[in-house]
């Protein structure tokens, strides 16, 4: 048994990693500042004595005694993180280096939740960690992107430096149950939208891709890379090789929902990448993983999962 402390443990994946490492048997320690977490999320484990949970913002050093980090606390979605994106720098950076920090003085190994953004809108198809990414530094989403970026460059330097036992992945596209129905994500906004009959709001033409990986597909990949060698500090893609068109997700959950709702296209973002799919080829040589929940199963469990929310709130 080990102590894992949980930044941003009450958000999407957070949640699910905390209820994972419980279930593993280990002490969890949730760390948030409840901006975009919410404490609905993780009220099912308040009564484990094994579980501790702490309001705090990452922007601020804290003194704990854990043998594990995981690093996940920053709004994930586009309008999240675009609210305040100073805010999302100083949670990044700040956040990281008190983190960091925080791992060198009690000798604790350190997980970064890094993301497919750091590849921006990506030149090479598909992205590989070696492609150095093509980002916009004074964008709309370069609060998020470079910011994690940075963030990486924190993490390397602390290990060349200070010998901090490091390990980056690189998160794409994740759904599931949990996913915060505000959030304007497009699986959770187009599962809202069918279930009720709504637009389904179409940035763009529909033709953008991305690559929808399933929650536990992630935790798997995740916990399988937090148990590897002090010298393998990655950075690691984790994400699913299908690419699917947002045409192709809309449609898809029509048909799952059984819905009546007519499309809508809407204006596309700045600066929002035309595709997007991992190369996964080193998750898979070492860790033996590669994500197993195709499309269709992932959208049936996480269109439950908004309908039973539908219901409680209607
Ligand atoms: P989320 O918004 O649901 O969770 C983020 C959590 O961090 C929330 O509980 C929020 O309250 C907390 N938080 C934010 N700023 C904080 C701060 N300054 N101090 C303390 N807590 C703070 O998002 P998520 O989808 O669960 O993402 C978790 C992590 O994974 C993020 O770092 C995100 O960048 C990364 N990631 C997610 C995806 C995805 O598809 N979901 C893809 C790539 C990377
Ligand atoms: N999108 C969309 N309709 C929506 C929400 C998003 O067409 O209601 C598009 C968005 O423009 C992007 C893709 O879906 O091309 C994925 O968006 P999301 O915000 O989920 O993730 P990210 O752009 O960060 O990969």
């Amino acid at each position: 048994m080990s102590v894992m402390l949980i930044t941003g443990g009450a958000g999407f994946i957070g949640s699910h990693l905390c209820e994972r490492l419980l279930k593993e048997g280990h002490e969890v320690i949730c760390l948030d500042n409840f901006f975009t977490g919410s404490k609905s999320n993780i009220i099912h484990l308040m009564d484990n004595h094994r579980f501790e949970l702490i309001r705090h913002d990452i922007t601020r050093e804290i003194f704990l005694e854990v043998d594990e980090i995981f690093n996940l606390a920053c709004p994930a979605s586009p309008i999240h993180y675009q609210y305040n994106p100073i805010k999302t720098v100083k949670t990044n950076v700040m956040g990281a280096v008190n983190m960091l920090g925080l791992a060198k003085r009690i000798r604790a190994k350190i997980l970064q939740a890094s993301t497919s953004e750091v590849y921006g809108d990506p030149a090479v198809h598909p992205q590989k960690e070696d492609y150095w990414g093509n980002v916009n530094p004074i964008g709309l989403r370069s609060c998020y992107d470079e910011g994690k970026r940075c963030a990486e460059t924190l993490f390397v330097d602390y290990h060349r430096q200070n010998n901090v036992r490091i390990k980056i992945i690189r998160i794409f596209n994740t759904y599931g149950p949990r996913m915060q129905p505000d959030d304007g994500r497009v699986v959770s906004n187009f599962i809202i939208q069918a279930l009720q009959n709504k637009e389904i709001t179409i940035y763009g033409e529909g033709t953008q891709t991305r690559s929808f990986q399933y929650i536990d597909d992630l935790l798997e990949g995740m916990l399988r890379f937090m148990q590897t060698g002090d010298d393998t500090i990655g950075p690691v893609n984790i994400g699913n090789e299908n690419e699917f068109t947002i045409m192709e997700l809309a449609n898809l959950v029509i048909e799952i929902t059984n819905s009546r709702s007519k499309i809508s296209f809407l204006p596309l973002p700045e600066n929002d990448p035309v595709q997007r799919r991992p190369d996964t080829r080193y998750a898979k040589e070492l860790l033996n993983w590669e994500a197993k929940v195709q499309l269709r199963e992932g959208l049936i469990q996480t269109i439950a999962y908004f309908d039973d929310l539908l219901k409680q709130t209607t």
